[in-house]
């Protein structure tokens, strides 16, 4: 904990992520699971989950353990449960950045549009292509990648740098290569989370959406693209305690191994 140097360190270091973990497990309801503490509808899935701080974490009482590790001042809630509880109370949320990444049609948007609040910022390269050429979903034109890509740029670096007002970052894409995951997530100080959904359910879900009847073999290609190249988070054992034991760690040693 001494060492942890930020807050986005310290949402990476494994005392938060176990502590996390544990409050999920101990909390869970034998029969109906983990239930959100602030609307008391169940939780289905991990990342869905987000553990918010009664009192506020900041960059001067990060260290303080009696504040950032006390399960008293943790709840575990919705994410768009959090967004209502930092509204309520008119408390910026420390604009908290999130990589959400999957394979084609694994329901990255739907997810984020399911947990974002209202001043949050999406980046979502198919939807700037819509906002530029007013062309239906997935028409694409090759022509204009140039002029999309520095478009994201401009975002990403207003992300990266803080600027503005957002109160969170969404940043949605494919992202299947471990190694440039982890860079952006670096660079951008990021929390990611994973879509997992099976490559089988991706085609079937391709196979019964009536709007990609005429494009579906394109779209069987960036599925099985997408597997091909992906690349898993390694086990938190080789991650995040690659210097384990000491129950301690630096933020260093929890930096993955290439
Ligand atoms: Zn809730
Ligand atoms: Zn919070």
């Amino acid at each position: 904990m001494s060492r942890v140097q930020t807050l986005s360190d310290f949402y990476k270091s494994h005392e938060w992520r176990r502590l996390r973990q544990s409050l999920m497990i101990q909390r869970s309801h034998p029969a109906k699971g983990l239930l959100c503490e602030h609307c008391k509808e169940v939780i289905l899935k991990d990342i869905d989950c987000i553990a918010h701080h009664i009192k506020e974490l900041t960059p001067s009482n990060v260290h303080d353990a009696t504040i950032a590790l006390n399960p008293g001042n943790i709840l575990l809630v919705h994410h768009r449960c959090h967004n209502a509880i930092h509204e309520r109370f008119g408390t910026a949320s420390a604009q908290k950045v999130y990589i959400v990444y999957g394979p084609p049609l694994s329901g990255k948007t739907t997810f984020v549009r399911a947990s974002k609040g209202r001043k949050d910022i999406v980046l979502d390269l198919d939807e700037l292509y819509r906002a530029i050429t007013l062309l239906p979903p997935y028409d694409k034109p090759s022509e204009l990648a140039l002029n999309i890509f520095q478009l994201r740029d401009v975002l990403l670096d207003q992300i990266k740098t803080r600027t503005g007002k957002w109160s969170q970052a969404w940043i949605i894409g494919g992202y299947p290569n471990f190694v440039e995951r982890e860079r952006l997530a670096q660079q951008l100080g990021a929390e990611i989370i994973y879509i997992e959904v099976p490559q089988e359910e991706c085609v079937k879900r391709l196979l019964q959406d009536r709007d990609k009847q005429y494009v579906q073999q394109d779209w069987l290609n960036y599925i099985h693209d997408w597997f091909l190249k992906f690349t898993p988070t390694p086990p938190r054992s080789e991650f995040q305690e690659t210097e384990s034991g000491t129950g301690e760690g630096t933020s260093d040693a929890r930096k993955p191994k290439f």
